[in-house]
């Protein structure tokens, strides 16, 4: 065998792993995860070890990497979630779990004895992290649809009105897609006089489109947040899970370190940072723009709303949160949900129409389940 050249078997492996992938990524449409993306135009900084290790607003020592794109796509975001024009700062995360990891860290920096609440619907990294960061927590009920129930919460926050409050609202909760309205909790937390607080927006998968539509939901900086993180990988699309999270400046000063070895300022989480990933990010920015993101976000609101029709034609008790992309319905037979990747959680399914979801997916989906309720009569 010719030396650096794969054994006739080991390419049979990773063809079978290609072909299997392509399949896979055909029915898809139970995770939030477009699929509608085409980088090959950047296909040759592949051949480039990028890394953006440090803080992208300091330059570093190592000079191989996309920092000044990465600063764009910052900007774009921390303008589309109106942050204070003088006070924002972020970074390119590996994915949304890393963003909000970095909100809990600043709100413990600025608030040691904190209390962070967050609702039962709260994605499941969010209690590791708290763990991780050894931070006080409690639960809070949700409401039918999903999103937090604000009494409960103005309940428990005066049962603790002496410790400092952390909130983390989901922008679209895991498995329904509920919204928590940022500017009511800022109410409730006014209403209570309490003075030293924190929100952190968990928007990983509605973030984006939040943004986009009428009307806006209360979720971003005006409304009351102080720190907001994305995922990269759902509604924009790569083929690698990344993220972004946006602060405000001044409490991202606070953490910054300065470090002799990468000539940077050590404020992210991890050393070595992807310097691929902000090029998916930017290009995508650059051709789309906020016409073309709206459109996807319109054509999966519309997805979503033939989804829902499609389903209750049926007769299933399909429902969705007010413009959400997930539609939820009771879980359908092991086989359906197999075959089309359907999360399954105390009985509840969802499809979530990302932008690469068409009619035509669903009509298949539709002709899946038509064909097990008349075997089942
Ligand atoms: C996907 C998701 C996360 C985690 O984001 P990753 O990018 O997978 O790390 C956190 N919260 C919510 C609501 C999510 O949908």
């Amino acid at each position: 065998m010719e030396a650096g050249k794969l054994h006739e078997k080991d390419q049979q492996v990773l063809n079978d792993l290609l072909e299997n992938v392509k399949k896979q990524t055909d029915l898809f449409l139970g995770y939030p995860v477009s699929k509608d993306f085409d980088y090959q135009a950047l296909s040759d900084f592949l051949k480039y070890p990028m890394n953006n290790l440090g803080d992208p607003f300091v330059t570093s020592t190592y000079a191989v990497g996309s920092r000044e794109l990465e600063k764009e796509v910052v900007q774009f975001f921390a303008e589309l979630f109106r942050a204070p024009a003088d006070n924002w700062w972020g970074y390119v995360t590996n994915g949304g779990s890393e963003g909000n990891l970095y909100g809990l860290y600043l709100a413990r920096e600025l608030h040691p004895k904190g209390m962070v609440y967050y609702s039962e619907a709260t994605h499941y990294s969010v209690q590791k992290n708290l763990h991780l960061l050894n931070m006080s927590n409690i639960v809070i009920r949700t409401q039918e649809n999903g999103e937090i129930d604000y009494e409960d919460l103005e309940h428990t926050i005066r049962m603790n009105r002496h410790m400092p409050v952390i909130i983390m609202a989901n922008i679209g909760t895991t498995m329904t897609e509920a919204r928590d309205d940022v500017a009511k909790i800022k109410s409730i937390l006014k209403k209570l006089a309490i003075q030293h607080y924190y929100i952190h927006a968990d928007a990983a998968l509605s973030g984006t489109y939040s943004a986009l539509i009428e009307p806006r939901p209360a979720f971003d900086f005006e409304d009351g947040a102080d720190s907001i993180a994305i995922s990269g990988h759902k509604f924009f699309g790569s083929p690698m899970p990344c993220g972004v999270v946006i602060a405000k400046k001044s409490n991202r000063d606070r953490i910054a370190r300065s470090v002799a070895y990468i000539g940077s300022v050590d404020t992210t989480i991890t050393g070595s940072r992807n310097g691929h990933s902000p090029l998916f990010l930017w290009y995508t920015i650059k051709r789309l723009g906020i016409t073309g993101l709206k459109t996807r976000a319109m054509h999966s609101l519309a997805t979503a709303a033939y989804t829902e029709q499609k389903l209750k034609a049926l007769g299933i008790a399909a429902w969705r949160n007010m413009n959400a992309i997930t539609v939820n319905f009771p879980t359908p037979s092991a086989t359906i949900c197999k075959k089309w990747q359907l999360a399954a959680e105390q009985g509840n399914s969802h499809i979530i129409c990302m932008p690469n979801v068409t009619q035509a997916h669903i009509d298949l989906l539709i002709t899946d389940l038509k064909a097990e309720i008349v075997l089942q009569d």
